[in-house]
């Protein structure tokens, strides 16, 4: 399929990890990388696709680091979502900078930095071209944001759910290693959990296939790739879904 002149998808929810954000640091966030993701975005909001983000911390504190040292697992996982808030923080001023309006709505209750999640109010800001970043992960620990994000796109009936991961799509191995790996174009959910295909992690994977929410796994750092899925272009990443009646690469 090629590039539509129009969108071929309405409203899109984005998962970026942590590490999306960090550019070629070790740790924190770079002003440059979330410059350019904001301005891709901005090509999105300017074309009418409504835009939620789910982020994640990684970048900052996972909470499954300190509890192998014996901290406590639901401190580390409450400080992991505290991260994601700060991540989202960051990314909600560099929208705005770029020209549009964001809003940054918590899992958990911290509404003196940014809005509590309520999922009609999320709506309401999709539907007046606001762009949503979903903050706080589902707000329980033991969970991940690939969990949130599966979460939320089927909460806000999201037309796709993209997954921006450093590599583009998902291949028969890891392609860094492995010169002969192929990349996917197209997997069924249960492909990808029975071959252990390390997307997103099972909980994840499966909320989008018992809601039969598609996903597209795509490369954030080959600029222009995501306008290109969100118009229609087929040949980007791969998707995952249960049309098992598509070809395979
Ligand atoms: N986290 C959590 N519950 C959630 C989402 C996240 O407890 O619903 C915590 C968990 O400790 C996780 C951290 O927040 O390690 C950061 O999220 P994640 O590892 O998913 O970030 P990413 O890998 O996307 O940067």
């Amino acid at each position: 399929m090629t590039q539509n002149s129009t969108p071929t998808f309405r409203r899109i929810l984005l998962k970026l990890s942590g590490e999306a954000l960090m550019g070629n640091a070790d740790y924190g966030i770079s002003a440059d990388v979330v410059e350019r993701l904001a301005a891709e975005i901005k090509e999105l909001i300017d074309a009418g696709v409504e835009v939620a983000l789910v982020v994640g911390g990684g970048n900052i504190f996972r909470g499954v680091g300190l509890a192998g040292r014996g901290m406590d697992r639901v401190t580390g996982d409450q400080m992991g979502m505290l991260a994601t808030v700060i991540n989202a923080l960051g990314l909600q001023d560099a929208i705005e900078h770029a020209g549009m309006t964001a809003r940054v709505m918590s899992a958990v209750r911290i509404n003196q930095v940014c809005e509590d999640y309520i999922r009609r109010r999320a709506i309401r800001h999709l539907e007046k071209g606001r762009v949503v970043i979903f903050a706080a992960g589902t707000g329980n620990p033991f969970f991940t944001t690939d969990s949130a994000a599966s979460l939320r796109a089927i909460e806000i009936n999201a037309d796709l759910m993209l997954k921006a991961t450093k590599v583009d799509g998902i291949y028969t191995a890891d392609p860094k290693r492995d010169a002969s790996a192929k990349r996917y174009s197209h997997l069924s959910y249960d492909e990808v959990i029975d071959q252990r295909l390390a997307v997103m992690d099972t909980t994840a994977i499966v909320l989008c296939r018992d809601n039969g929410m598609p996903l597209r796994v795509f490369d954030i750092n080959r600029t222009g790739d995501l306008k290109r899925i969100v118009f229609g272009e087929d040949n980007v990443g791969t998707l995952v879904d249960n049309n098992l009646t598509r070809d395979k690469a």
